[in-house]
């Protein structure tokens, strides 16, 4: 079960149920090969299902998302199989890439969970980030996605998913499933399995009635999650994003964190050889610290729910 050099993933991690009538619960990890993390929490997660074999409504299922990526620990192989998913690329049928490949064997495995064999059709997609981060829920406000991503004590983040296209997550909602991407820390932080395990865990309990005390890591492995990791909840929207042209010389200052505070004239970053300096008095979020990427940063407000 432990990850390793030597170890090749399926595509199914699990698959849990009571055999009660209820929800399914479709979880999926490593959609970018360079995030195990929800993998190995999806697997800690079965093999505690296994042991204890509590009572559930519905079926859990764990899926690997990029699984050839994942077995050779890299974001993706041909292309981003969080950018593939768009109607164009599923409607297509092409196979022409691995990733595309990737994509519909696990449509595949959704279609063998049809809504009309469930009560209602939950999706979670478990994510990792590259720099430091504070665990956070990134839902797309379509569904009921919003109100069930409020049932879960970390900050929430709307309008982020929908600034990129072809993500799993907008699949899983025209799919007619609800949920949301967690972003559960950095890559290789240890607490970002911890976050994954805690949230999976919760998720049971809310979409299934799982009761967490016939579980016989509780309540370890859901406090790990919300009590020493995440935030008390908030809700955040974008109000400002800081896009680059491909020639634009950027360097953000040092030491800026995700959901950081930030106030108006305060400098945030050098482009082109001028200042750019705050207009809000708000939060920043996702201030790009590699050499890549068209993000400078977005800026974030808190808002009433
Ligand atoms: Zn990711």
């Amino acid at each position: 079960m432990k990850k390793g050099k030597d170890q090749t993933y399926s595509r199914i991690i699990g698959k849990y149920t009571s055999n009660k009538k209820g929800p399914l619960l479709f979880v999926t990890g490593g959609v970018h090969g360079n995030e195990p993390s929800g993998v190995i929490a999806l697997q800690k997660v079965f093999e505690e299902l296994d042991k204890t074999r509590p009572e559930i409504n519905g079926t859990i299922v764990g899926v690997v998302g990029n699984k050839k990526a994942l077995n050779v620990d890299q974001r993706y192989i041909d292309e981003d199989l969080n950018r593939t998913w768009t109607i164009e690329n599923v409607e297509s049928d092409k196979k022409d890439t691995q990733e595309k490949n990737e994509m519909f064997e696990i449509i595949d495995v959704l279609e063998d969970f049809p809504e009309e064999e469930f009560t209602k059709r939950y999706f979670l997609d478990c994510h990792t980030t590259s720099a430091a981060t504070v665990p956070f829920i990134s839902v797309q406000e379509v569904n009921d996605n919003d109100p069930w991503a409020h049932k879960f004590p970390t900050y929430i983040i709307r309008g982020f998913s929908d600034i990129v296209s072809g993500c799993i997550d907008h699949y899983m909602s025209r799919t007619g499933l609800t949920g949301f991407v967690f972003e559960a820390g950095q890559h290789t932080d240890p607490r970002s399995v911890e976050n994954h395990e805690g949230l999976i865990w919760l998720a049971l309990k809310e979409a299934c009635g799982l009761d967490l005390e016939k579980i016989s890591c509780f309540p370890e492995c859901i406090d790990k999650f919300v009590e020493k990791n995440a935030p008390d909840q908030k809700t955040f929207e974008i109000i400002h994003r800081h896009g680059l042209e491909n020639n634009d010389e950027f360097k953000m200052e040092p030491g800026f964190e995700n959901f950081q505070k930030i106030e108006k004239g305060q400098l945030l970053a050098h482009q082109n050889g001028k200042e750019v300096r705050s207009e809000w008095d708000a939060h920043i979020f996702m201030p790009l610290y590699q050499s890549q990427g068209n993000d400078g940063f977005f800026v974030v407000e808190q808002v009433k729910v």
